[in-house]
């Protein structure tokens, strides 16, 4: 799934741009910051692949990555929290959301990135409740790992392991990881491959 160099395909601002329904999307979802490109980067081995967050213009978008001849997409999660958006962005933010999310058949998960060292913030429950009620299943990774001692990284898991419990559509095991370490990648490239294999 990962050895085939993926590209770029496309950037969706509006509904009618989305990718025909095909094959099987995974997408990462994520405040801005969480480290969400850098992951992706990580996954796909490939350096720029998703922008990271200071780069304007995508950011706002849904962004699909593919790799020729697979049947897996990633699609890249516009973030959500900026501490100074505007309501009108954030509601543009969760109507784009929200349709994509509605009746996205080839959807099977959604990782919600969740910094290690902050735990999940009122905008991440926002968020999922936006998964939650549409039904579409999600799986929290947790980001920069390498910031925590393993103490530290095991009570976070914990912690949000709790939080989630209470939460439908929320998977209930959390992958940690560090984009800068690598770890947790084969965790999460196995859980990907195993929501392609059924
Ligand atoms: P995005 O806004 O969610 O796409 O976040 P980025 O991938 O751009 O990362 C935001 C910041 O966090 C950057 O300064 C990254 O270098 C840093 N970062 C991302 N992943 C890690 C990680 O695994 N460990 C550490 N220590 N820093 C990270």
């Amino acid at each position: 799934l990962f050895a085939r160099p993926w590209e770029f395909i496309t950037s969706v601002k509006e509904m009618h741009q989305l990718p025909v329904l095909d094959g099987i999307e995974i997408a990462f979802a994520g405040r801005s910051n969480v480290g969400k490109s850098s992951l992706i980067n990580k996954l796909t081995g490939k350096k720029a692949l998703a922008r990271t967050s200071n780069t304007p213009g995508r950011t706002q978008m849904l962004n699909f990555f593919g790799a020729e001849h697979s049947m897996l997409k990633i699609v890249d999660m516009p973030g959500y929290g900026y501490a100074e958006a505007p309501k009108g962005m954030v509601d543009a933010w969760t109507s784009l959301i929200f349709d994509y999310l509605r009746g996205r058949s080839t959807l099977r998960r959604v990782f919600s990135l969740i910094d290690s060292r902050h735990g999940i913030k009122k905008n991440d429950l926002d968020a999922m409740a936006i998964l939650d009620k549409s039904a579409v299943p999600y799986q929290v990774v947790l980001t920069k790992a390498d910031k925590l001692k393993p103490g530290q990284l095991q009570r976070m898991k914990e912690e949000t392991l709790k939080v989630l419990a209470k939460r439908p559509a929320a998977h209930p095991e959390v992958i940690a990881t560090s984009s800068e370490k690598g770890l947790g990648m084969d965790d999460l490239r196995a859980e990907i491959a195993q929501l392609v294999s059924y």
